[in-house]
């Protein structure tokens, strides 16, 4: 089938970033159909790449492949397989990983990770609902796990006009899976938890406590199942204290400490944590590491101004709850959070806290989540380890 031709306005060099926008797209050029495969040319009709069109999305295509080759079946085979042995190396560490991150593995708009003998995939725009039936049979092909489920439920689906959809995609498996990471074992809630059932991206963070815990005092803040809290008990802390705001996580995080046979060392807790936080305080309850990690407070960069005032207060609250030399481990997996914003947002903190950091080390989201330089989108999650000096 010969694809729809996608006029732009210019003369174009080699692309290096996959999205086109509405306004770089010459006008009442294209006969294509929302979600169709488009071929894209500039204004001298040189190839420029082959994509996805949505022309209700102010990123009208985004760019499958910059050579000229058929978008089928043996080209979403050939996509996975190559993210798939990129990942070969964790599979000694993990049963749980992502195998394709969207942009950065050259499949805009799909989302998969794997969960012991479970692929979860997400779907996230138009263009890649319409190719579903191929990915699900490439991810079959290729990755050939025991059971596939689709968690297409993220909050950018709407945007793109799509239902939600949580469903199997063939036979059902198991809601509740069994991930090993390390030393330390995880029950993930595919069906209910957040993301596709767990915060693969931290792995590198939670592995690096393993060098500052030792016999300390630990309070996990916005603990959800357990992450950080389980690796700090792990890895010989001598109590952790976690909090979550959210019933249906601590009772997974209790589970998950059980599993590990620590369930004597972390105290989990039902509370707000900004309320939470101003209690301890008062009480003069202090801790030698304090991690912080708390929700995207930015789903737009309209609410900057209020994102920052909220990472502000917490992380101002956490220095204060430190004793000295205590290590502060603290995130923010919002995109349009840059790093410099995030890093002064700190010097605040610590400015209003009246104390004083070194830096131990910075963190990023793991490499299952590579960062492409070209494609700054990609990264989103940044953090550091902070020592009171
Ligand atoms: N650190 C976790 C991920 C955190 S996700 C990990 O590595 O696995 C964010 C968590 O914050 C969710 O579990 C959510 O229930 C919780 N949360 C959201 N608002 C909160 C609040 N005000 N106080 C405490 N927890 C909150």
């Amino acid at each position: 089938m010969k694809n729809k031709i996608v006029r732009l306005k210019k003369y174009h060099q080699r692309l290096q970033h996959p999205w086109i926008f509405k306004r770089e797209i010459a006008p009442n050029d294209s006969s294509a159909k929302p979600g169709d495969i488009v071929t894209v040319v500039d204004k001298d009709n040189s190839f420029v790449g082959r994509g996805y069109y949505n022309p209700n999305s102010l990123i009208t295509v985004r760019i499958l492949s910059f050579d000229n080759e058929e978008i089928d079946k043996s080209f979403f085979d050939k996509k996975i397989k190559a993210a798939h042995i990129k990942r070969q190396d964790l599979s000694g560490q993990t049963n749980a990983y992502r195998i394709v991150f969207s942009e950065a593995d050259g499949l805009p708009g799909l989302i998969v990770d794997i969960y012991q003998d479970t692929v979860v995939f997400q779907v996230l725009t138009l263009g890649m609902e319409m190719q579903k039936n191929i990915l699900v049979n490439s991810i079959t092909d290729v990755i050939k796990p025991k059971y596939i489920y689709e968690k297409s439920d993220a909050f950018f689906r709407s945007q793109e006009k799509l239902p939600l959809i949580k469903k199997w995609q063939g036979n059902p498996g198991n809601n509740i899976i069994e991930i090993f990471e390390g030393q330390i074992k995880f029950y993930v809630d595919i069906e209910n938890g957040h993301k596709t059932g767990f915060y693969l991206d931290q792995r590198k963070a939670r592995l690096g406590l393993r060098d500052i815990v030792k016999g300390k005092r630990v309070l996990d803040l916005f603990c959800y199942s357990g992450g950080f809290a389980l690796a700090a008990a792990v890895f010989g802390a001598e109590s952790v204290h976690a909090i979550d705001i959210k019933q249906d996580w601590l009772d997974l995080a209790g589970k998950n400490a059980a599993l590990n046979h620590v369930e004597k060392n972390i105290k989990f807790v039902k509370a707000d944590a900004f309320p939470a936080l101003e209690e301890m305080l008062q009480s003069g309850d202090k801790f030698d590491v304090i991690i912080l990690d708390p929700p995207s407070f930015l789903r737009s960069k309209k609410a900057i101004n209020q994102a920052v005032r909220g990472y502000e207060a917490l992380n101002t609250f956490a220095l204060k709850l430190l004793h000295n030399n205590g290590i502060l481990c603290t995130f923010s997996c919002s995109h349009n959070m840059p790093n410099e914003m995030f890093s002064a947002m700190l010097k605040n903190a610590a400015k209003n806290a009246g104390k004083a950091f070194t830096i131990l080390k910075r963190c990023h989201q793991a490499i299952d989540h590579p960062i492409i330089k070209e494609i700054p989108e990609t990264e989103y999650l940044k953090g550091y380890f902070l020592k009171l000096t």
